[in-house]
Parts: C-alpha cells; structure tokens; sequence
C-alpha cells in the first residue's frame, strides 16, 4: 500500500474499460485527469512527454465508492460494551484505522454516521485532509443522539452511564446539543428517531422521539449549514424524518403506502441507506461466534426486519429512490473495508442490477456527501475520485467485497493506492517508487 503521493501534471489512464457512475454502458478508453479534476473520459489521448500514463488494459475504471453509514471507530465491535469501554485516544487510533481499511477498499468518501465518542471521526478528517493519514473523504459523524430509555442510553437509575451517546428529552435539549456537535465540527448529526432490535426495550418498531425534536433538530443542523440523518426503523418515526427535512434516513425496513408516498415525493432530496449487511450476516450465521447466531436473531425479531427491508426497499428501488450502499460494518464479524458486500445483497435482494448498485455506491454517494454535484461520476469537470478494479463487477459483482482487486485508487487527484502489479504498468518513477 502506498502512501498518500501527490501527482503533479496529467495523468492518462490508458485503455480501461470506463463505467463512469452515471448508468451509461461502459466504453472502452482512455482517462485523463489534471490536477483534481477529470477532463476527459473516453477519447484517445496522446500522452505527452511529463505526462504519468498507467497501462490499464484489462482494468476496470470507476469513481471511488462512498461508504453510507459510516462508523470509523467501530473494529471488531461484539457489544455496546466495546465502544464505551476504551478511551477516546485509543479509539481515535481506531478511527484512523477505519478510515485506512476503506481508501484500500476504494471507498473515497465516507458519509458519517455516529462514532464511539464525540470527535474522533472529527480528529481523523483532520488529518486525512492535512494529508498525513490515508483515508477518504470524510462528513464526520459525532455521537448518536436519542432520548431517555431508547436506544443509546446505557444508565439505570442505580448505574448512570455514558453511552456512546447524547441523550436529550425536549426541544430545548436537542437544539442544545446540535449545536454542541455542530460547534465541535460535526458534519453529520444522527439522531435514534426509531428503537432497535439490540434495545429490547425499544424494539424496531417503536418511536420513542417525538416529531418535534426532530424537527428541532433538523432546523438546528440545517440553520449550521450541517446534514441531519436518523436511525429510523418504524414507520412512524420514518413519517416524521420526512415531514422534518431530515437528509438521509438509515435502515427504513418498516413502511406503509403513506410513507411509500411520501418518500417518493421527496426522492430529490433525502438518501436512503438499508444497511442491509448487518441483519443478512446474522442471519447467515456469520455472527455465531460472537453469541448472535441466526436462532439468537429470531428472538430479537431480525427475521421479520429482514424481511420488511427486502419488501420496503425494493419498492423504494422502483420509485427511484436514492440509495447508498454501507452501514454498520466494524463488528466481529464485518470487518471495515468489506462495505462493498452490499453490491451483492443489492441485487440479490432488493432487484438492482449490478450496474445500478454500482450507481448507488458512487453517484448517488458522491450527490450525498455534498460537493454541488461535483463528486461520484466521471466527467470531465469532476472531481478525480476513482479506482481500478482487476476484473469485471458487472459480471461478478463480489469482486468489491474487500480490498484484494481494487488495484488503484485515486482520490481529489492524487493517488492512494497502486499495487506492485499495476505499479510495473506506470511510467512514473514516482509511481514506480510507491511499491
Ligand atoms: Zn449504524
């Protein structure tokens, strides 16, 4: 893996088969990027003397993958004991970390979701923008924020405690504690609108916060310039993330015709993320050596939450909702650096072709994460965010499942990653030194 290494002039990527993000047919050529930017896809190029050129025949180039739901200090997380326990600069070690496992994955972007404690996704985009970590772009999420008794709130009246979360009750405290991330450099506020199965207390169905924190909520991030998103799992609290202007709502297995409706009519607006992969893999059995073996998942009712996503998001599919792939990756058993196993559980299970996964997991993630349309697709104008795959995903879509195949990867047009292999194909002796 190399380190962050800045390419200065142009670079042409020669003879790759192009999938530009858009839902275009791939076409074969070449690339050019100068600078930051994209400025041409496709046309033949000559390359010119100074020019870093990179033999991609064989190689398949897209733009980098956006991580949906991101949480950077989640690593081998078996319990909400694992998040609390360690100290902040332990997990801010973790959280550099996670970011790593995903710029080598070809995630380019991580759109934040909650963390550990309160700034370390903060502390980390610090330092990958300053260039001195690698990792992808990064909308830094803070802690979740629920209300007493829901989800997050690890106290007992005999054992009060700091959960990996803010607990507000009221208007008054939520608008506080928005503004309390939103000082600290919180891009992405989280609120737990909806309960969850890990919660007995609050299952999935429930809706312990009431609409109008949420729309305090979202009024205060908004009036701060920051993205609001909800943990949502009911229907009802689904209803009130829409009706608040809340930007990008996880999970959603739950819907009726009403929310169907109304998430349709705001699909140019909101991003919806399923994290499909966390239920599948208990359910596969994958967690069973972590105590969360399938017949462990029955009891926490994640058959029937399975079930409804499959339901709820391919109909959201076939409305045109914006989907973005990722989300609670970092437990024992789904190590950072394997979100793009979601591109298989997309077209298996909610009627995505492979090509419109891909579609999710970077047009729709680079509109997400806020660059005026400037990020997710390969255009000339874009920004330079892309990879090289050894293969083909669109005829085994499995190949993005972790970091093996993703053989180069650029980001704001400078290189993250190129494997020894592609390295011998480069006629950089800069990019020949990063070996
Ligand atoms: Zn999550």
């Amino acid at each position: 893996m190399a380190e962050r290494r800045d390419t200065v002039g142009r670079t042409v990527i020669q003879n790759a088969t192009i999938f530009d993000g858009t839902g275009r047919p791939t076409t074969r050529g070449d690339l050019v990027v100068e600078g930051n930017r994209v400025t041409s896809v496709g046309a033949a190029t000559t390359a010119q003397p100074g020019d870093v050129t990179i033999d991609a025949r064989g190689l398949f180039l897209m733009p980098g993958m956006v991580e949906g739901h991101a949480h950077l200090s989640f690593e081998n997380v078996c319990a909400t004991e694992d998040l609390i326990t360690p100290c902040p600069e332990t997990q801010v070690f973790t959280a550099a970390r996670g970011a790593r496992a995903l710029i080598e994955a070809g995630f380019t972007s991580a759109y934040g979701a909650s963390e550990a404690k309160l700034k370390l996704a903060v502390a980390v985009r610090e330092e990958v923008n300053a260039g001195r970590l690698p990792g992808p772009r990064i909308r830094a999420g803070g802690l979740e924020i629920s209300v007493t008794g829901a989800m997050g709130d690890e106290s007992k009246a005999h054992n009060p405690r700091q959960g990996p979360s803010a607990i507000v009750d009221g208007v008054e405290e939520m608008r506080k504690t928005v503004r309390l991330h939103c000082r600290e450099g919180i891009d992405n506020i989280k609120l737990d609108v909806s309960g969850d199965p890990f919660y007995p207390g609050t299952p999935g169905h429930t809706t312990p916060m009431t609409f109008e924190e949420v729309r305090v909520a979202a009024e205060t991030a908004h009036a701060y310039g920051r993205k609001v998103n909800a943990h949502t799992r009911s229907i009802e609290g689904s209803k009130h993330c829409v009706r608040a202007g809340v930007d990008g709502l996880f999970h959603c297995e739950y819907a009726d015709e009403e929310l169907l409706d109304m998430m349709e009519a705001a699909r140019e607006r909101i991003f919806v993320v399923p994290t499909v992969g966390l239920f599948a893999q208990i359910m596969a059995g994958e967690a069973c050596a972590h105590g969360l073996s399938p017949e462990v998942g029955g009891y926490m009712n994640i058959p029937d939450l399975l079930e409804n996503s499959l339901k709820t998001h391919t109909e959201l599919r076939r409305r045109g909702i914006r989907h973005l792939i990722g989300g609670d990756y970092g437990f024992g058993w789904s190590p950072q650096g394997t979100q793009g196993r979601d591109l298989k559980s997309f077209v298996d299970f909610y009627g995505y072709t492979p090509a419109e996964a891909l579609v999710c997991a970077t047009r729709n993630g680079g509109l997400a994460m806020g660059y005026g349309g400037e990020l997710g697709t390969l255009e000339p104008g874009k920004l330079a965010d892309l990879i090289l795959v050894d293969g083909d995903p669109l005829a085994d879509i499995s190949i993005l499942a972790g970091p093996d195949k993703v053989v180069f990867v650029m980001k704001d047009g400078a290189v993250q990653k190129l494997s020894p292999t592609l390295a011998a194909r480069a006629n950089s002796p800069a990019l020949e030194a990063a070996e």
